[in-house]
């Protein structure tokens, strides 16, 4: 069985302050508790702090992740370290990987970011589609890309052993990560610009300069970033998902693509309607052609090199 590595749902702040539920117990609540992600095959998930444009608003959600953390410790276990990956794929709980969306809250002296590091912070985007002091977003300012600032963010991120996620970055600010870093990047949810025109999917160009850091693209569930003009999650079949898989297969090849769901925080096709869902996905990937080597790399060993090489 594929045990997988999501690289990016909202639950551990959606399921404490906006969709409440026990995780658990198998709900309905949402598209994630401890049941569902154990029926989908879950091994862990980077679980995102969002909003992060302020450093109250890090310390609020650092706040709520945490108490689900300790309110469901029997449930779920927080990765931190490169050697934690060896237990995962065994392990009854599912890890947690604490992870900030946008990087709004950091102070310029990085003194919280080093604070947020201790508590074990592995991953973060510049922004979330906003602006703030370090970088632009998606449907921002298309000439603003990384500050100064920005840039000296990346460089300590790459010291410290946090990932740099352009998920929500704009074309400008891509591009400026990529020529400042010195690891590999990830776009932990997003798509294939090619498949469907959406800001937050990725060019061609970017899927290329992606593989060529050695990092990995996120294959993201959101019905709008799986096709255009899509609004009723009934439109988007497997066939469609299926369709962004192939083309950044093509693109960067089979060890650049993971799984990046972005459940508790879109919109999902009603074939996957919550995580428990995701194995029929990997079986719809083995009647496609992919072989259980594939498979493997999608589900968690792409993701899993690249933790290997930034958290060192
Ligand atoms: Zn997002």
């Amino acid at each position: 069985m594929y045990k997988i590595i999501d690289t990016h749902m909202d639950s551990f702040v959606s399921g404490n302050q906006y969709a409440p539920r026990d995780f658990g117990k198998k709900t309905n609540i949402g598209h994630v508790d401890y049941y569902r992600l154990r029926e989908g095959n879950v091994a862990a998930v980077f679980f995102a702090v969002y909003p992060a444009y302020s450093d109250f608003l890090l310390n609020w959600g650092t706040n709520l992740w945490f108490e689900i953390l300790e309110n469901y410790s029997e449930y779920f276990y927080q990765i931190k370290k490169v050697e934690n990956l060896k237990k995962i794929q065994n392990s009854e709980k599912v890890g947690a990987i604490f992870h900030f969306e946008g990087a709004g809250g950091i102070d310029s002296e990085f003194n919280n970011l080093k604070n947020f590091y201790r508590l074990g912070l592995r991953s973060m985007g510049i922004t979330w589609s906003n602006s703030n002091r370090f970088g632009t977003g998606v449907g921002k300012n298309k000439e603003r890309g990384l500050t100064a600032e920005g840039k000296e963010l990346v460089q300590e991120m790459n010291r410290l052993g946090i990932i740099v996620d352009v998920s929500h970055l704009n074309e400008k600010s891509f591009w400026d990560v990529i020529e400042v870093s010195n690891k590999p990047v990830i776009a932990s949810h997003s798509n294939a610009w090619k498949i469907c025109h959406h800001d937050r999917n990725l060019k061609d160009d970017q899927i290329e300069a992606i593989k060529e850091s050695g990092g990995t693209i996120g294959l993201n569930l959101c019905i709008s970033f799986l096709k255009e003009g899509a609004e009723k999650p009934e439109k988007v079949g497997f066939k469609q998902i299926i369709k962004h898989i192939n083309y950044i297969v093509e693109k960067a090849g089979i060890d650049h693509l993971t799984l990046g769901s972005d459940f508790d925080g879109a919109r999902v096709p009603e074939v996957i309607k919550d995580v428990s869902y995701y194995p029929n996905l990997l079986r719809i990937l083995e009647e496609e052609g992919f072989s259980s080597e594939d498979i493997e790399k999608i589900t968690h060993k792409n993701i899993e090199r690249v933790i290997k090489k930034v958290w060192k």
